[in-house]
């Protein structure tokens, strides 16, 4: 389990196949097939991706557990090429947990639509009042959203109370191809900050079980095939 922002992680819990099943399943084309990595595999792989044969890539999987604030959830659920199980808040009484911020990611957002910039709150003094904010207000909601429950209120409607920093957990599975769609959207720049700190963690995983295809990946300009 890797920490990636404070009380969120991501977990990696499984996958399927390796950089030899991407070749072997590009290969079957010609009724090919390799025991081990050889000589010439790295170029097939950087071929593949090249030229956007994608469908090799898929016979990866990843399987992931994370735990992540519904903001970051709500992004991450955007990528519909996965398979997703989420814990629910209409069985489960839902956690007085919610995300507060290092103070460093803190940040201030300038620009226009499209073309948004994020800078640290330079400010450290008015950076910790606003958390202290953040926090009183999540107690209020959560205070609120117990008050609902002890009156007799069914969890699935007074969890609309809720705020949307409380962490959830779920896992995710995903295949190669479509994790590089991710990596691609998330680790990148222009991605919420939170977002793309689970992306930067997923990536190190991904690049140990797929070292040919994460030098492609890179070599080639992070774009998924
Ligand atoms: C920086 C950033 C800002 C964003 N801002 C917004 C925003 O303001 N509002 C908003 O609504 N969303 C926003 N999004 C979400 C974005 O539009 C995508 O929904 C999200 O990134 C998932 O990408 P995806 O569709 O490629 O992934 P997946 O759903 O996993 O799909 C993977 C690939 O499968 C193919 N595919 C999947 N479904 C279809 C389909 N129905 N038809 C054809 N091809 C398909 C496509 O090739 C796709 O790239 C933002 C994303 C980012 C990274």
């Amino acid at each position: 389990m890797s920490n990636v922002i404070p009380g969120g992680w991501v977990q990696f819990l499984d996958k399927m196949g390796d950089d030899l099943d991407v070749v072997n399943s590009a290969r079957i084309s010609f009724s090919k097939k390799h025991e081990v990595i050889k000589k010439g595999d790295a170029e097939l792989i950087d071929f593949l991706l090249r030229n956007r044969h994608g469908t090799p890539f898929e016979m990866v999987e990843f399987m992931f557990q994370v735990r992540c604030p519904l903001t970051v959830a709500r992004e991450w659920f955007r990528h519909r090429i996965a398979s997703y199980n989420e814990v629910s808040g209409r069985y489960v009484k839902q956690q007085n947990d919610n995300y507060i911020p290092e103070i460093s990611a803190v940040r201030i957002q300038t620009g226009k639509p499209g073309n948004y910039h994020y800078e640290p709150m330079e400010d450290l003094d008015k950076a910790n009042r606003l958390i202290d904010k953040m926090v009183s207000a999540y107690e209020f909601s959560y205070e609120t959203y117990e008050e609902l429950l002890t009156e007799g209120m069914a969890k699935e409607l007074a969890r609309n109370v809720l705020c949307q920093g409380m962490f959830t957990e779920f896992r995710f599975k995903v295949n190669a191809r479509a994790l590089m769609n991710f990596l691609s959207l998330r680790n990148a720049p222009n991605a919420m900050f939170e977002i793309q700190q689970y992306a930067k963690k997923m990536e190190e995983y991904f690049k140990a079980v797929l070292p040919l295809t994460h030098a492609a990946f890179i070599k080639h300009g992070r774009v998924a095939p």
